[in-house]
């Protein structure tokens, strides 16, 4: 009864299996070796994009931080979502790695930033003379920290905003697959068509041990991206066994599959807990997480069972009144089960 987080879950087997077969002779080092070319001819495929650059890092703290870097100048503003990743979880890295710039935090129901909201923080931001931070990039996280999913129709609202202030697009793409198969749409509709000019392409948190992508679509940011890479210790010497990763990742759809079965897994927790007297959705299920509330003798059933969960905010306690609703954030991998889920609700329901 794992439900902490999708990176909590196993490695998927095809991957191990691909680092194995990687790991016979030898093979040119820093990026150079013959997966990696098959990971880019892949990704450009899968893309429709056959200028764009990609390279791999194993953290998606290193993808965000590096990626942004590229696109920003010290002294800008990076909007992003009040609870997006780059603000809450990377310990201040993208700053850090920008050498300085602001977050410019902004407002939205469901992890989804408003595109008013948006617009007046950078028009606030606009009036900017000397004494002021300058507009920088909009970072839009798809899956949402939330576990809702911007719609196509979404991004294009915030990324007209930002074509027209004249600032680039990255998105932090974490739990891509669980956006893109959620959507039903393509990779390049989901970015590039989209307005994204960079993209953190998540495989960590989707079976894979630690990988994730950068892609940059406008390939003149390069080498600029590579000099970062190496300069922030990010650019791995035994390289193959990053692009055994990614390529296994990437073959026979196993992504996909892999999201679509986590993606599953939430939609039946979600119906399951929604069958459950008292039950309530902090947020919409669109892809593999699951914001829920319950009450207390509820939670202290399950956890006291081993069901392993954080509360939403993490800071409620299980000591206190029976009664009282508590929110949860429940995750699920591509290796959840109906039985974990079954056994879960069965202790809820106590
Ligand atoms: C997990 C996650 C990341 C990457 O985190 P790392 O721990 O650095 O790999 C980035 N963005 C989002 C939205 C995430 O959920």
């Amino acid at each position: 009864m794992f439900f902490a987080s999708d990176n909590g879950g196993p490695a998927a087997p095809q991957i191990i299996d691909a680092i194995a077969a990687a790991n016979t002779g030898y093979a040119s080092a820093y990026g150079n070796d013959d997966l990696m070319e098959s990971v880019t001819q892949k990704i450009r495929t899968m893309f429709e994009a056959p200028e764009a650059k990609v390279y791999l890092v194993a953290t998606g703290t290193a993808a965000n931080a590096l990626g942004l870097a590229t696109l920003t100048q010290p002294w800008q503003t990076i909007y992003c979502h009040r609870v997006a990743h780059i603000e809450e979880d990377e310990c201040g890295a993208p700053e850090f790695y920008t050498n300085g710039a602001k977050l410019g935090l902004v407002n939205g129901v469901d992890g989804r930033m408003d595109p008013a909201a948006l617009e007046s923080a950078i028009n606030y931001t606009a009036r900017a003379g000397v004494h002021n931070v300058q507009k920088g990039p909009l970072s839009i996280t798809n899956t949402t920290e939330t576990g809702t999913v911007y719609t196509l129709d979404h991004i294009r609202a915030l990324t007209k905003i930002a074509k027209s202030a004249g600032i680039p697009v990255h998105m932090d793409g974490a739990r891509f697959a669980n956006a893109l198969v959620s959507l039903g749409c393509t990779p390049a509709e989901m970015t590039w068509k989209s307005g994204i000019d960079v993209l953190s392409f998540g495989g960590t948190k989707n079976g894979c041990i630690g990988v994730e992508a950068v892609v940059l679509f406008n390939p003149d940011l390069a080498w600029e991206f590579e000099l970062r890479r190496k300069r922030g210790g990010h650019l791995f010497s035994k390289h193959r066994y990053l692009s055994a990763q990614m390529d296994a990742y990437l073959t026979n759809d196993l992504w996909l599959k892999l999201a679509t079965q986590a993606n599953d897994m939430s939609a039946y927790l979600a119906q399951e807990i929604a069958n459950i007297d008292g039950t309530s959705f902090v947020h919409p299920t669109e892809a593999n997480m699951i914001f829920a509330s319950w009450d207390r003798a509820g939670h202290r059933r399950a956890q006291n069972a081993g069901a392993y969960y954080y509360f939403w905010p993490s800071d409620h306690s299980l000591d206190g009144d029976d009664d009282e609703k508590l929110a949860a954030r429940l995750v699920c991998n591509w290796a959840t089960t109906k039985d974990d889920i079954d056994q879960l609700i069965h202790h809820i329901k106590g």
